[in-house]
């Protein structure tokens, strides 16, 4: 089984080479064939009650979560745990806005922010002390929060009221989180535990989207991408990293429409080719309704680091939006063989036959598409049309932390909204792997250990047995399997940490 000591195979990094077809086809070594068990998968999909069908996602083998960005992945109320624990946080206090006094309504510790941020921006103790008195008497240590104060803190990382959605994720949540996105401490403990978590629902491989520079140490100082870098190696390769089975690497993002996202494009590869044990590919995000962050503005850089650099790994978000546009298309144009969301693809006809049994794969979202409001009745997700016309598609979590959701919820809404054939839920894993921007020896390991606990939990599984093998099942959902998939009684609750 890869674990994090798998890097550095000194490989280099490989196109997939399996086909669409091989993903659907295929079957699990000493397991019940693929067609015997899609028989008893049926009679489970016709008799399961909602919470039976979820235990039965939830145990079900699950391959690679490759789009995943490492700041929106971590659930709200681990984020406080940890950074308020100084024995994991690197014995650091952060500080956060519980009030706003009266003469502080237009004083932001940082600018760009507006009034509605105010409330719960959550500093490290370097930059609360550079505050002026008057504001830092408006923040307090986050484990000073009274239980009232730390449910709001929570619930302000996540989408869990009605009305948040696009503008509240991506102009305000994120600034909340401030500090603590750079907190390498909290990050990296928050990272192994998303791989306990992720290990838990089946996954084992997570390509995490995150930047190579900024991060800070426990005094908040910037620390060097070399010092960063080795700092993650050597806490991946701990033991209770190395115990989940989970393999992680990374993908660097560029912000699509920041001023400097060219210069940003050749830092990023530059630093990727010289570290590709850690780094594997890169990736380009941010709203597409800021028209700054158009394709065609990164051609010619994109042009230029494929002539400079060997064996290029790009994905690339594209078609998040609800009206058509010719960014899927000229995503593609600039090198990209894996296309974050694409949900407008179905608008493109052209594009989306060349998709069709392609080495392209789309990054399907569907809790993020949901609550971000670009599909919102999910019912209406163009998923199953691409993936039963042949179009390599695989699941994932993009911010899981703030939809407060986990991986087994993507399954159950594919699942359950689009009817899934047992080949074709096995398909999503599969599909995951081949496109997954790691080496051939880390993609036949993963592969292996894929099929071999596929073969274990078809063979687990009778028409006798399976209603009473479910039972057993110790799933996990969170606030949106509560609200919005009804299975509220799976949620866990945690009294003491004052959620869910
Ligand atoms: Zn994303």
């Amino acid at each position: 089984m890869p674990t994090a000591s798998s890097y550095g195979t000194g490989e280099g990094l490989t196109a997939p080479t399996d086909s669409a077809q091989k993903a659907m086809g295929g079957q699990a070594p000493g397991s019940a064939s693929v067609m015997e068990f899609s028989r008893l998968y049926d009679v489970i999909k016709r008799e399961a009650t909602d919470v039976e069908l979820y235990q039965f996602l939830y145990a079900m083998p699950k391959a690679g979560d490759i789009h995943h960005h490492l700041g929106g992945g971590f659930l709200a109320r681990r984020w406080f745990a940890v950074a308020t624990d100084p024995k994991r946080n690197g014995g650091q206090r952060f500080y956060t806005r519980f009030r706003i006094s009266p003469g502080t309504e237009r004083m932001a510790p940082q600018r760009r922010q507006s009034p509605h941020v105010y409330f719960w921006m959550t500093l490290n103790e370097a930059e609360y002390g550079k505050l002026p008195s008057l504001l830092r008497a408006d923040f307090k240590s986050l484990d000073a929060l009274d239980d009232a104060e730390r449910r709001a803190w929570i619930s302000s990382v996540k989408l869990d009221l009605p009305g948040e959605g696009r503008d509240e994720f991506f102009e305000y949540t994120w600034s909340r989180l401030n500090n603590l996105l750079s907190s390498i401490h909290v990050c990296a403990e928050l990272t192994v535990e998303n791989m306990q978590l992720m290990s838990a629902e089946g996954v084992r491989y997570m390509e995490l989207m995150t930047g190579y520079r900024g991060w800070r140490d426990e005094a908040g100082r910037d620390m060097s991408p070399a010092d960063a870098d080795a700092f993650w190696r050597e806490r991946l390769a701990q033991p209770d990293a190395r115990a989940t089975g989970v393999l992680v690497k990374f993908k660097a993002v560029v912000l699509r429409f920041a001023d400097n996202a060219i210069e940003q494009a050749e830092q990023h590869m530059a630093h990727i080719d010289a570290n590709r044990d850690l780094w594997v590919g890169l990736d380009m995000a941010g709203r597409e309704d800021d028209n700054r962050g158009y394709p065609n503005r990164f051609t010619e850089v994109f042009d230029r680091l494929l002539r400079r650099y060997p064996e290029v790994n790009i994905s690339i978000h594209a078609g998040e939006a609800e009206k058509a546009d010719r960014n899927i298309i000229e995503s593609l144009r600039l090198g990209a063989s894996r296309i974050g969301h694409g949900i407008n693809l179905i608008q493109d006809t052209g594009t989306m036959q060349l998709m069709r049994n392609s080495q392209h794969l789309i990054e399907i979202n569907l809790v993020s598409n949901h609550l971000l409001g670009y599909v919102p009745d999910p019912d209406l997700h163009p998923f199953p049309v691409y993936l039963r016309q042949g179009i390599p598609c695989c699941l994932n979590t993009d911010d899981r932390g703030m939809w407060d959701s986990n991986m087994t919820d993507e399954y159950f809404v594919a699942a359950k909204r689009f009817n899934l054939s047992w080949r074709e839920l096995i398909s999503l894993g599969r599909f995951s792997l081949q496109h997954a921007f790691i080496s051939d020896d880390e993609r036949r390991a993963l592969t292996e250990d894929f099929e071999k606990r596929l073969g274990a939990f078809t063979a687990s599984l009778t028409l006798e047995n399976w209603r009473a093998a479910l039972g057993g099942v110790a799933s996990e959902t969170y606030g949106y399997g509560s609200r919005h998939l009804g299975l509220g009684e799976l949620a866990r609750t945690m009294p003491h940490e004052g959620l869910i």
